[in-house]
């Protein structure tokens, strides 16, 4: 991303990254121009219920202490991608687990890798996870969660900021993915509908309710069938 700036690639704005996307949704929640509507609050239970999980009580079983943090944070990932798929959200409330999405990509593979080789690879991936690091957004995100969640104060009704529209331009393949029992996985790659492109350069551009893509050839679809972390896990330099 951010690669094709040669002559005639198309003008592009950067995805805001995590802690931009967490403090603008800090601001508008504490200035009361966003008070979410049952969706929102219903999805940030879910990952705050996550974020707030208690490890197992091991004593004196170190290895399975750090396998319990990384479950713990691969569950995150996990109930963020459920609700952020689910497409029951606000614009806001999708940026804001996009990003969190984002944030906890490493865990993807971390315990446990689905074992099927069709299954999603993500780029960023590390041998080991960074842990420590995941860790420390635990406490912050919680909080912010939390306030999602609460119930309105009595008399107001849910009002929904805009999110900021953003494009990208990416190459490489997106792939739609199938889970027709637990352990099997199937992917299809997507093509260009008018000239079977499948690596692009895509343009993805996104209004936080749909993003369109933007093959090579000129053509221009929404109709991709493409779950939204099938396209926002796989794009590079958005954090
Ligand atoms: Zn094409």
């Amino acid at each position: 991303m951010g690669s094709d700036s040669g002559p005639g690639a198309p003008a592009v704005d950067a995805p805001p990254g995590v802690g931009r996307t967490v403090d603008a949704a800090r601001r508008l929640l504490a200035s009361g121009e966003w008070r979410p509507a049952e969706s929102d609050a219903d999805a940030a239970a879910g990952v705050r219920t996550r974020l707030t999980a208690r490890l197992p009580d091991r004593a004196g079983t170190s290895v399975l202490a750090a396998t319990d943090r990384d479950r713990r944070l691969q569950r995150i990932l996990r109930t963020t991608l459920h609700h952020l798929d689910g497409g029951a959200l606000s614009p806001p409330a999708t940026a804001l687990l996009a990003a969190v999405a984002r944030a906890f990509r490493p865990w993807h593979p971390f315990p446990n890798p689905p074992r099927a080789a069709a299954a999603p690879r993500y780029p960023g991936s590390t041998s080991t996870p960074p842990t420590a690091a995941g860790e420390a957004l635990l406490g912050p995100l919680a909080d912010l969660f939390g306030t999602l969640a609460a119930p309105l104060p009595p008399g107001t009704v849910p009002l929904t900021p805009r999110a900021e529209p953003w494009a990208v331009v990416h190459e490489g393949r997106f792939r739609h993915y199938g889970r027709p029992s637990p352990s099997v996985w199937t992917a299809d790659t997507f093509a260009c509908p008018a000239c079977g492109g499948r690596s692009g350069p895509w343009t993805v551009r996104c209004d936080w309710r749909a993003f369109t893509l933007g093959c090579a050839c000129g053509t221009v679809t929404g109709d991709h069938g493409l779950a939204f972390s099938e396209v926002w896990l796989v794009l590079d330099g958005a954090d």
